[in-house]
Parts: structure tokens; C-alpha cells; sequence
């Protein structure tokens, strides 16, 4: 089937909203493309299938949004989360065009609904995707589809051939087969490379073993590393990722949103040896989920445990697997392999601490702890009514940031500091441009939509003015 996908001006490697969104902005702007997606098509869209909503500044409320959500504040929120660690100029561009996102995805068929209530907190910045993530997908394959751009399946790119700085030709693996295609301009969105547990070693050591991908196992970082290896430009940092505490029950691999857990903010969270190590409560949930994966990755055996108690335990999204439930604290220990003794200290010395107040989990409320180390600053109350109960949480990876470097279009920067000739890249192979660290929710999609958006035209206006040999696909022995 491979030998009649030939003459194609595009290349765009991966099949995830970065994708989809350069295939279908080249295509829209007159360019012939042809996607290869390394997973099968039931999986297809790598993490993108998992996702929820996407964070764009918008000037007013409108039918799923309730209220305004500023360019300013939104690069206030990325520069605090970032702790600065952000390209200035590429995130106020990224944030710009993401104004205009909202309508553009919506023109490629994709459905908005309201946010959801409790600890999430999203309604007026992020816009929620009716039917989630596998619905924006299937919108956006049905819309290239119909524009006509191609999409090969099951096909794994595992080799580029790349001159100075320039792309000429792909290996794809497909049917048993490896098969060279050779394209005008190429759009990498392959993902980053959490699913490749060697490469999370490089940056984290052994403890890597014990992290759980929360997405896709197909994004390995094939292609980041053979870009980085051509002379493309790193950027971001090896450790840096958007990790999650999920629940330790969790598969391996593409456990998804299901495994995550909201409840931290309820309860107290302890290490095995039933020691607290974190302020809790420190600020609102959206802003702080994500720290919760390297927190718990920096404890012996990257595991830990969130406990709270009767009066908590329908304030959250429930999630997966239950929770473990016991009568007292003594037999909670037992259930979870904890030092009875230590927990019972670690609860009293909380309970003790905590100062009267008025909670409300929807805001920064006055519950707090006082003479305590670690504080917990908001929603501190006494953990006292029976049930209690318990989540085992591990580090759950959701994506790395280390990344190829790009430049206002898109375009990737080669290590001695020109622009590539006929490269661009969107999504997380390129994310870390814009995450240094930190992470607030939505951003990944954001980063996809308008980088991949950007990709497409860019790639596509390269092809109209390039000078390169007719794109061709050859099959090899
Ligand atoms: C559980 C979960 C929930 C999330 N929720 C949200 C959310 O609500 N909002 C948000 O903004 N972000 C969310 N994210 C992050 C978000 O999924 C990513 O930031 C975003 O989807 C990245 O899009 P992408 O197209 O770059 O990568 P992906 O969607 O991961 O796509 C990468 C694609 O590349 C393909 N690929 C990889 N290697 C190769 C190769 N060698 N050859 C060919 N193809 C290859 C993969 O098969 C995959 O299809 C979530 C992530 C997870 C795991």
C-alpha cells in the first residue's frame, strides 16, 4: 500500500493534536501531506487521546468559558509556574495566537463544553472538549481526512536522513517493512520520550523503575533523539517532565486521567515511613497538582500515601481504583504496610496544629496549621472521623520537556544557530521552549495547537518557495 503515497510536499511525524493541527493548517494553505503515526489506529493520538481542556486567553466570557482570561494574566500564571524558566518571546507569541484558537480548533470541528465543578477550578481559562480528548481527535482526523491529507498507521519512523540542517528523507517502518519517504518540508510532533524508561534513567537514575507513564507507550523520543543527534538544538533539561502523583495501582502505561488523584488538598500525605513531607495545601489545585510527581519521586521507593478522613471523601473527582478503608488509624497503617506508631504521631501532631477557620475548597480559605513543619497552609482540617482512608500514590509521568529548539515559526534552530532549512516541530518534542519548569493546566494542548497550527503554515509557505527534488517513496530491502 506504502507505493502510492508519494509526491507529498509534507511529512509530519506523529498522529497527536500537534500533528493533526500542522496536517490540517499545511493542507488548508495548499500543501499535499501525509501523516505517519507510529501507533495502531485504535491508539492512535498518543496523549492527546487522554486530555480534557486546553488553557487560551480570551477578552470576554463566552458560551463555555465565565469570564475574561487575559493575555497578561495568562503569562503571569505560566511565568510563576515556570519560576521565569520560559522563553519570554516565544511564550507571550504562543499566548497571542492562542486568542484566536479557540475559534480555529472550533472550525476544525471540535465541540467546547462547560467545565466541570470541585477542585478543578478551570471554568473561566481552560475550555473543555465535549466528549474529552478521543473526541477532539477523531474531529480533527475526520476534518484532515476530508481535506485529504493521508494518514499511514502502525508506521514508525526510525531513521531521518538529515543534511546541514536540512530533511531529505524518512525511514518508516510499516507492513514489516522499511520503506524511505522522502518529503519537501517535515513537521516533527512524535511527543517527548517518557514512555522510554533508559532515557527517564539518563536524567532520574534507578528510581525511573518506579514511575508509571500515564499516557501513550509509543512516544519513546525516536525522533527527538535522531533530530538531536543531526545537530538540532536541545532545550529544557532531562528531569524536567509534567508529573502527577496517580494512584500506585495504576498500569504502567496509559492509565489516563482515571488514575490521577485530586484529593490531596483534603488530606495529609505521608512517606513509607509515615513522615509528612510537603505543605498540602500551599495554593489552588490546578497550580500545584503537578509538583505532586517529583515530590513524591524525591521519597524512598517513590511512594507515598494521601490520608483524610469521612467528611472529605465525595469533595473530589472520584477516581479509578478505590480508596483503602479502615476504622482506625492503627488499621490503616496495617492495610498499608506503615509504622502504626509513626502514622498515629504524624496524625496527632497534624490534628494539633490545626487552626480554626472557615473551609471552603473553592478558594485560598483560612484553615490553616500553626507550629508546624511542614505547614499546611489552606484546608486544614482535623483528620478525625472514621472511615479514614488512603490512596498508595507513585510519580506519574505525563510528558518530558527536554526538547529541540525552535523559533517564532515553528522551525527548528540547528545547534550552531541557524534555522533549519525545511524542519519544523510542534507539541511536546518541543514544549520545553515554552516550560522550562512547572506546569498549569491545559498548557500542553495549547502548546500543540498553536505550535502545530504554526508548524503547518510555515512548512507549507517553505514548500511554495523551496527549491527541493519532488517528494518520492521508495521501498528498501
Ligand atoms: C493522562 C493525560 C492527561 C492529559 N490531560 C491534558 C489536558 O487536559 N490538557 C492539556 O493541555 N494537556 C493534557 N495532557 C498533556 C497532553 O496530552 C500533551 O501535552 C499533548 O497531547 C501533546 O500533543 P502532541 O501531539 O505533542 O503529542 P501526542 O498527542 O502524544 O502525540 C505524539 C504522537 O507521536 C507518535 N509517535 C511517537 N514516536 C513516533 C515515531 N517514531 N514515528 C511515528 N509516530 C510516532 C505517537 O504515536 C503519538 O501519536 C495530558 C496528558 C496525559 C498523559
Amino acid at each position: 500500500m506504502i507505493e502510492r503515497l508519494n509526491g507529498y510536499d509534507i511529512l509530519v511525524i506523529g498522529g497527536g493534536n500537534a500533528a493533526l493541527c500542522a496536517a490540517i493548517s499545511a493542507r488548508r494553505d495548499g500543501a499535499s501531506v501525509l501523516v505517519v503515526e507510529g501507533a495502531p489506529k485504535f491508539y492512535r493520538g498518543g496523549n492527546t487521546r487522554h486530555t480534557r481542556n486546553m488553557r487560551c486567553a480570551h477578552d470576554s466570557a463566552t458560551d463555555t468559558l465565565s469570564g475574561p482570561y487575559y493575555e497578561d494574566e495568562f503569562f503571569e500564571d505560566l511565568w510563576r509556574v515556570t519560576g521565569g524558566n520560559t522563553d519570554e518571546r516565544l511564550a507571550r507569541m504562543m499566548i497571542a495566537e492562542s486568542k484566536d484558537m479557540l475559534n480555529w480548533i472550533a472550525e476544525q470541528g471540535v465541540r467546547f463544553q462547560p467545565s466541570l465543578g470541585g477542585t478543578l477550578s478551570l471554568g473561566r481559562t481552560n475550555s473543555f472538549f465535549l466528549g474529552g480528548g478521543r473526541a477532539m481527535l477523531n474531529a480533527l482526523y475526520r476534518t484532515a481526512h476530508d481535506l485529504g491529507v493521508e494518514v499511514i498507521y502502525d508506521a514508525e519512523v526510525v531513521g531521518l536522513d538529515i543534511a546541514d540542517g536540512r530533511f531529505q528523507a524518512a525511514t518508516v517502518r510499516h507492513g514489516g517493512k522499511d520503506h524511505v519517504i522522502t518529503a519537501k518540508a517535515l513537521v516533527a510532533a512524535s511527543g517527548g520520550f517518557e514512555a522510554n524508561i533508559d532515557w527517564l534513567k539518563v536524567g532520574w537514575g534507578e528510581i525511573a523503575e518506579n514511575f508509571l507513564i500515564r499516557g501513550t507507550p509509543y512516544n519513546r523520543g525516536t525522533v527527538l533523539k535522531m533530530l538531536l543527534d543531526h545537530g538540532v538544538e536541545q532545550i529544557g533539561d532531562p528531569t524536567q517532565c509534567h508529573a502527577v502523583a496517580i494512584d500506585a495501582r495504576a498500569p504502567k502505561y496509559d492509565g489516563g486521567i482515571i488514575t490521577r488523584l485530586d484529593c490531596v488538598v483534603f488530606g495529609i500525605v505521608v512517606n513509607k515511613h509515615a513522615e509528612r513531607f510537603y505543605d498540602e495545601g500551599e495554593d489552588v489545585w490546578p497550580k500545584r497538582y503537578a509538583i505532586w510527581g517529583r515530590l513524591v519521586a524525591a521519597q524512598p521507593d517513590q511512594i507515598a500515601y494521601i490520608i483524610f478522613d469521612a467528611p472529605s471523601l465525595e469533595l473530589f473527582m472520584p477516581s479509578l481504583f478505590p480508596p483503602i478503608k479502615a476504622q482506625s488509624i492503627e488499621e490503616l497503617a496495617q492495610k498499608l504496610n506503615l509504622p502504626a506508631a509513626e502514622l498515629e504521631a504524624t496524625m496527632a501532631q497534624f490534628n494539633a496544629a490545626v487552626q480554626p477557620g472557615t473551609f471552603d475548597h473553592t478558594t485560598l480559605d483560612d484553615c490553616r496549621t500553626e507550629g508546624l513543619t511542614p505547614p499546611k497552609s489552606h484546608w486544614a482540617r482535623r483528620i478525625e472521623t472514621a472511615p479514614f482512608y488512603a490512596y498508595p500514590v507513585r510519580p506519574g509521568i505525563t510528558f518530558t520537556y527536554l526538547g529541540v529548539r525552535v523559533n517564532e515559526q515553528s522551525r527548528m534552530l540547528m545547534a550552531d544557530g541557524r534555522p533549519a532549512d525545511n524542519m519544523f516541530a510542534a507539541g511536546e518534542i518541543m514544549a520545553g521552549n515554552v516550560l522550562g519548569q512547572g506546569y498549569a493546566a491545559g498548557i500542553g494542548m495549547t502548546i500543540g495547537s498553536v505550535f502545530g497550527r504554526i508548524a503547518g503554515r510555515e512548512a507549507a509557505a517553505q514548500v511554495r518557495i523551496g527549491d527541493a527534488a519532488p517528494a518520492t517513496v521508495m521501498e528498501i530491502a
